[in-house]
């Protein structure tokens, strides 16, 4: 089976438009234009459909409210001689009502969750379907005969549709392209602002998949044998944030003449749930960290980090806007 990638779409274009009464340097500069491709396309975790999240509002959902953006940020060709074939459908509208996706290809235009019947605006999209999936394209997506919108049928729920009841799938099976927004890793050079010789680096790596780890290096270059705590935490532009220690480790000073240690190494890994679930705003952390003497923490490593991520998230958001902290929670993620 052809694998239809965003390479093929284009070069289709390119062949679809490259008619003489086009210019070739008009055809290549379209055909390679990422304009041919829309992002900001999502999938509501409350009904299920695909919308389009790229306005302050989202829209009306059929499950009350507006829609809410979850998991992959699809990117979706669209243009004015998309064409069908055997493997791409065309006719899929953005609905200015609602802000799904929904098929216009019928007279009726059936039920749009804002009241009335789906009304088309914008772009001409042309969805390919029936191609194999891989990590950068989505299978499962389909259209619902009920409310005639494309809804993802990969859970055992099938959301809510403004037709009543469920979504029902119909047709065939939609492969979606969406991008994969970068791993985020953050090093850093660390150091105290107290008495101790000691210092080094820290690494957080985290990934789409919820996969992280955490990593680091502290070298005492004092005398005094020295117990730290190394306390680190992601902290997302709305406040979820995840924490990190490296909690009670000895690095020891010149005073120690036998086996003698002066430098602490770790690198440890996990995955988390949460990290995957938030990913877009987890790819746009901050990094944080405080390192101090582990007999300063009398309250507990956790309730340490906790106050720190308040602390600073306070300090992070007053600099930028008065920020909402709705959405604001410390999850440790590690203690090693
Ligand atoms: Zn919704
Ligand atoms: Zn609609
Ligand atoms: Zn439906």
């Amino acid at each position: 089976m052809a694998r239809t990638t965003r390479r093929d779409f284009l070069l289709g274009t390119a062949s679809l438009i490259g008619t003489p009464l086009i210019a070739p340097s008009i055809i290549r500069a379209a055909s390679f234009d990422n304009d041919f491709f829309q992002s900001q396309w999502r999938y509501c975790d409350k009904c299920a459909v695909l919308f389009f999240n790229g306005f302050p509002a989202k829209g009306t959902c059929s499950a009350g409210g507006a829609h809410n953006a979850y998991g992959f940020e699809f990117e979706l060709p669209h243009g004015n001689q998309l064409v069908e074939t055997e493997k791409a459908q065309a006719n899929w509208r953005y609905c200015g009502k609602c802000f799904s996706m929904f098929y216009d290809g019928f007279p009726d235009k059936a039920k749009c969750a804002a009241g009335g019947g789906h009304a088309a605006q914008g772009f001409k999209f042309r969805l390919p379907h029936d191609i194999a999936d891989d990590g950068k394209n989505q299978t499962e997506w389909r259209y619902c005969q009920k409310c005639h919108v494309m809804f993802y049928n990969g859970f055992p729920g099938k959301g809510r549709c403004a037709a009543g009841g469920a979504h029902s799938a119909y047709g065939y099976v939609f492969v979606l392209p969406h991008g994969n927004p970068p791993d985020l890793s953050i090093r850093t050079n660390v150091t105290t602002s107290g008495w101790a010789p000691i210092g080094g680096w820290l690494q957080v790596d985290v990934h789409s998949s919820g996969d992280f780890s955490f990593a680091g290096h502290i070298h005492n270059s004092g005398a005094v044998n020295i117990r730290y705590t190394l306390a680190a935490v992601l902290i997302t532009p709305s406040g979820q944030s995840f924490g990190f220690a490296r909690n009670a480790h000895r690095v020891d000073g010149t005073q120690t003449l036998i086996d003698r240690n002066r430098d602490d190494n770790w690198n440890s890994n996990g995955n988390d749930i949460d990290i995957m679930r938030n990913w877009d705003q987890v790819s746009r952390a901050q990094l944080q960290y405080r390192l101090v003497a582990a007999d300063t923490i009398t309250t507990g490593i956790e309730k340490y980090l906790f106050d720190f991520t308040v602390e600073t998230f306070q300090k992070l958001t007053q600099a930028a806007t008065s920020h909402p902290l709705t959405k604001f929670y410390m999850k440790l993620l590690q203690t090693i």
